[in-house]
């Protein structure tokens, strides 16, 4: 019997989940497929209920569904209980595990972005989403002394800091209004920037005017492009990542879930690259994705 795994999202247009999962099936010889389901947040919970079926592995969870999925798995793992996201659904029998594999892609982002430098102490995350949680989660976990959101709604950054109260603890996590000023302040004292807004996936605009960058930034956008921001770092002497190499190693990390076996990272980075070629910039059905969509 062919497995399935479903990503569910509103919308989801042609993503490179799909390009990457799909070719490490066919890479490995699972006999698999991967399939996108567009479900609205009112179908969520009569479409996670059949996952329980047999013939699916799991699935993966995306905008805008991430939070409200939570409530509606029999567990969840240390990492989607700690961001209250789930972004990866394994199945035991007819039970459902919450995972969060955006925390793990994301360290391999930050470790490599850091490289050989003692990792830092200092970050500005600019967000308050389900990418966000990861991040700032992943930030806690590895020793960061403060992290500073900045959100268009700040009240939302507000939750965010809420939510991490208990394992922030010992250190400083805050929500901060998003004025330039305060921004270019807390820049001045971070080494580490990280855009985890959609702010330059459907347009070429940047969340934060290039002048407050200074060359020792560090700067990982989530988003899969050289965006404006990066671009505009780089430029001013910055070290820079985009999204990617989170998206390959929250992939990784799932296909693992499901199958039991290490993923074949070369196989999927090779179709993320070709769909990146063919103009796909979404993981899942975000705006940015409609040029592509079909
Ligand atoms: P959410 O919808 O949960 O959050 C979106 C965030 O972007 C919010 O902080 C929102 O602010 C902000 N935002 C959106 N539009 C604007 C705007 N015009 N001006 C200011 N702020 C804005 O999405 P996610 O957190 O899941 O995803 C955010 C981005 O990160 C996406 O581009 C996604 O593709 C990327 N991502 C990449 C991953 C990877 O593996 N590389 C993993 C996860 C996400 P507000 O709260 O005020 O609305």
């Amino acid at each position: 019997m062919t497995k399935r795994v479903v990503l569910i999202g509103h919308p989801v247009a042609h993503s490179l989940s799909g390009a990457m999962q799909q070719a490490a099936f066919d890479h490995l010889g699972v006999d698999a497929r991967y399939e996108l389901w567009d479900r609205t947040p009112a179908q969520l919970a009569e479409t996670i209920a059949e996952l329980r079926g047999e013939e699916f592995l799991g699935a993966n969870v995306t905008i805008p569904h991430k939070e409200r999925v939570v409530p509606l798995v029999d567990r969840q793992t240390e990492e989607a209980h700690a961001t209250g996201a789930v972004n990866t659904l394994t199945r035991e029998g007819r039970k459902l595990v919450g995972h969060n594999t955006d925390v793990a892609g994301f360290k391999v982002a930050l470790d490599r972005l850091v490289g050989r430098q003692k990792m830092p102490r200092q970050a500005v995350v600019l967000g308050a989403g389900g990418g966000a949680r990861a991040v700032v989660y992943g930030l806690i976990r590895e020793g960061f002394q403060r992290v500073v959101v900045f959100n268009r709604h700040l009240h939302r950054g507000e939750q965010l800091v809420k939510h991490f109260g208990r394992s922030a603890a010992h250190m400083d996590l805050r929500a901060m209004p998003w004025h330039e000023s305060i921004l270019e302040a807390e820049l001045a004292k971070a080494k580490v920037l990280v855009n985890a807004t959609s702010i330059g996936l459907g347009d070429d605009s940047s969340p934060i005017p290039a002048e407050i960058l200074m060359p020792e930034l560090l700067v990982l956008d989530l988003i899969y492009k050289q965006t404006r921001l990066l671009r505009d770092a780089a430029a001013a002497g910055c070290t820079t990542a985009d999204g990617e190499t989170m998206l390959l190693h929250q992939g990784a990390a799932a296909f693992t879930l499901w199958t039991g076996e290490p993923a074949p990272i070369d196989s999927m980075h090779e179709a993320l690259t070709a769909a990146r070629a063919d103009g796909v910039t979404s993981a899942e059905g975000e705006p940015g994705a409609s040029a592509v969509a079909g």
